[in-house]
C-alpha cells in the first residue's frame, strides 16, 4: 500500500538545516506567505552538514531573485565569486584543456551543429575562441554586462555554510520555525506515511508533508520508507572525496572553477574571496584513500587552512523522491557526484516543482504526485548522462579508471545521443534536458568526439567565408573582451 499524499497541507516540517533545507524553507516561506501554513525547520546539532557544495549553475540566480535576494548583500554574506564555467584539463589527454562555459554560441551550436561541421571539414580552431565567456575566463575577467542581456549567462561560488545561515536569517524573518533536536524516531501513521518525529529530549513533531533534507542519511525516504536507491556506480565510479580549503594566492581570482583529471578521479578548485576551495573527487575501487590524500595535498598553491575531510558517497537516486508525506530534496533524494555543480541546482529544481504545485498546480494527489517523480526522476538521469559524457570520451588510458569509463557499457539515453552526434552531427535533446546544446557541444568539442558525416547543405557553403566568419567572430570577442575589468577589481568594487 502506498501512503497517501496529504489532501491539505497546513504545517510542513523540514528534516535538515544545509543547503537543501534553508534553501526550502527560504522559498516556502517566500512563496507561500499569507496561505497559513505553518513552517518548522528540524535539524542536528550532533550531524554536520556536507557543506561543500561551493560551485552552483546560472539558474541560481533564479532563485535569489524569487526569494528576493540582493546579488551585492549575498556575495559579500558568502564569500562569493562569479562563476563563467569550468576549466577540464587532462580529461581528453594529459595537457589539454577546455572550457565548458554557460555562453551562447548562436548557430555554432544549433540543432545541426554547425560546429562539428566546419570543424570536421578542416575549417575550425578551437571552439573557446568562439565563446566570449570563455575567452573572459581565460583573461580572468568578469562584469555583470548592462541590458540587453548579453550572449553569457554566470553562476557564483561560494562558501555553502555561509549561504546557508543567510537563507537561515532570512527564512526565520519570514515566519519559518527553527528547532534543534536530534530525531531518535520516525512514527508512522496506520497506512505506512510518516505521522511524526521524536527527538532525543522527547519533544514530539507533527506535521501533514515532512520534507526530507536529511544528507546522505535520507532518514524519512530512504530509511524510514526504505525507497529504492537506484546505484549509478558503474557509469560513476567515483565514492568519495577529501576536500581542504587553502589560503588565498595573489590578487587575481579567476571566475571559474577548475577540474582536474588525476589517476582515480579529478581535483576541484574553487576560488572564494578570502580562501580557496580544494577537493578530490575519487573512485576507491581505483585508488587508495591515503594516496587520493596525497594527491590533493601535491595539487594545493596555498597553505591548507585545516586538515583535509574525507567525505563518502553512493552515486545514484531514489527511485521516487515524493512518496504520501515524504518529499526528499538534496542529498536525501540523490548524489550524481559534483563535477558539473549540480546538486544546488537539483535542489532548486525541486523546490520550484513543489511550489507549483502547492501554489498553482491541481489539486494534491496521487497523479500529481507521480508526475512530480517523473519530472524530477529524468532530469536527475539527464544530468547522469551528461556527466558519463565527461568520462567516456576520454582518450586517456594510463589508469585503470581511465581504462574502465573508456570501455563501459553506457546507458541507453546516451548511446543514442552520442551516436546521433557521431553519424549525423545532431545534438540531440530530450525532455528535463539540465544542459543545452552548447553545453553538450563544449564537451564533445574539448573531448575530441567529432561527426562522422557532414550536413550535405554544408558542402554548398563557401569553405573560404565560412573560414572568415569564424575567423571574425573569434577577433570580435577578443576585443569585446579587452577593455573588461579583472574579476578581483570589479568584485572589490562591487562589495566597496
Ligand atoms: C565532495 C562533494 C562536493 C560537492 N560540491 C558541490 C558543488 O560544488 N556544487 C553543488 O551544487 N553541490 C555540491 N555538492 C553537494 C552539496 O554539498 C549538497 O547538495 C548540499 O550541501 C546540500 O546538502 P543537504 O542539505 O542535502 O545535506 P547536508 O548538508 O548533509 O545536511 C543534512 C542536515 O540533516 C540534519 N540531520 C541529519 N540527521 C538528522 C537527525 N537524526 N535529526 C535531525 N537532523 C538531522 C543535519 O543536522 C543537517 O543539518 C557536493 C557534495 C560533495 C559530497
Amino acid at each position: 500500500m502506498n501512503p497517501a499524499v496529504p489532501a491539505r497541507i497546513q504545517r510542513i516540517v523540514i528534516v535538515g538545516g544545509g543547503s537543501a533545507g534553508w534553501m526550502t524553507a527560504a522559498a516556502l516561506a517566500t512563496g507561500l506567505r499569507g496561505k497559513g501554513i505553518d513552517i518548522e525547520l528540524v535539524e542536528s546539532e550532533q550531524v554536520a552538514t556536507v557543506g561543500v557544495g561551493e560551485a552552483t549553475f546560472p539558474s541560481i540566480l533564479n532563485y535569489n531573485r524569487m526569494v528576493g535576494i540582493d546579488e551585492t548583500e549575498f556575495l559579500r554574506a558568502t564569500d562569493g565569486t562569479f562563476k563563467l564555467g569550468i576549466f577540464f584539463h587532462d580529461w581528453r589527454v594529459k595537457g589539454e584543456h577546455y572550457f565548458h562555459s554557460f555562453g551562447d554560441l548562436g548557430q555554432l551550436a544549433g540543432p545541426h551543429a554547425l560546429w562539428g561541421q566546419h570543424r570536421r571539414l578542416g575549417l575550425a580552431g578551437n571552439l573557446d575562441h568562439q565563446s566570449l565567456p570563455a575567452v573572459m575566463a581565460r583573461e580572468g575577467r568578469f562584469v555583470v554586462a548592462e541590458p540587453p542581456k548579453p550572449p553569457y549567462d554566470y553562476a557564483y561560488q561560494f562558501d555553502a555554510a555561509l549561504y546557508a545561515a543567510f537563507l537561515r536569517r532570512l527564512a526565520m524573518q519570514r515566519g519559518v520555525r527553527h528547532t534543534l533536536g536530534h530525531i531518535v524516531d520516525v512514527q508512522r501513521r496506520p497506512d505506512g506515511g510518516v505521522a511524526g518525529l521524536l527527538l532525543a529530549d522527547g519533544r514530539q513533531l507533527t506535521g501533514d508533508l515532512f520534507i526530507d533534507c536529511s544528507g546522505f542519511r535520507s532518514l524519512l525516504l530512504g530509511q524510514t520508507l526504505a525507497e529504492p536507491f537506484l546505484d549509478y556506480s558503474h557509469w560513476l565510479p567515483v565514492d568519495a572525496a577529501w576536500a581542504c580549503p587553502t589560503e588565498r594566492v595573489g590578487e587575481a581570482l579567476p571566475p571559474y572553477t577548475r577540474a582536474t583529471a588525476l589517476e582515480g578521479g579529478w581535483a576541484w578548485r574553487i576560488p572564494l574571496r578570502s580562501r580557496t576551495g580544494n577537493g578530490h573527487v575519487f573512485s576507491s575501487r581505483f585508488i587508495d584513500v591515503e594516496k587520493a590524500r596525497e594527491q590533493l595535498l601535491q595539487q594545493l598553491d596555498g597553505a591548507p587552512l585545516a586538515e583535509p575531510r574525507l567525505l563518502r558517497f553512493t552515486t545514484g537516486q531514489r527511485q521516487r523522491f515524493w512518496v504520501g508525506n515524504v518529499l526528499a530534496i538534496g542529498l536525501s533524494s540523490g548524489f550524481l557526484e559534483p563535477l558539473e555543480s549540480t546538486s544546488i541546482y537539483l535542489i532548486q529544481c525541486g523546490i520550484s516543482r513543489l511550489m507549483v504545485q502547492l501554489t498553482e498546480g491541481g489539486p494534491l494527489d496521487d497523479e500529481a504526485v507521480a508526475r512530480f517523480n517523473e519530472g524530477a526522476a529524468t532530469q536527475f538521469r539527464r544530468i547522469r548522462d551528461f556527466i558519463i559524457l565527461h568520462y567516456c570520451t576520454t582518450a586517456r588510458r594510463d589508469s585503470a579508471l581511465w581504462r574502465h569509463v573508456a570501455s563501459m557499457e553506457l546507458p541507453d539515453t546516451l548511446a543514442f545521443k552520442m551516436e546521433a552526434w557521431r553519424r549525423f552531427g545532431v545534438v540531440h535533446q530530450y525532455d528535463e534536458e539540465a544542459f543545452g546544446t552548447t553545453s553538450w557541444l563544449s564537451v564533445y568539442s574539448g573531448m575530441g568526439c567529432w561527426p562522422e558525416c557532414a550536413d550535405p547543405v554544408l558542402d554548398e557553403l563557401p569553405r573560404q567565408e565560412a573560414a572568415q566568419a569564424l575567423e571574425g567572430r573569434a577577433q570580435a570577442i577578443r576585443r569585446a573582451v579587452e577593455p573588461l575589468p579583472a574579476h578581483h577589481r570589479y568584485l572589490a568594487d562591487r562589495l566597496r
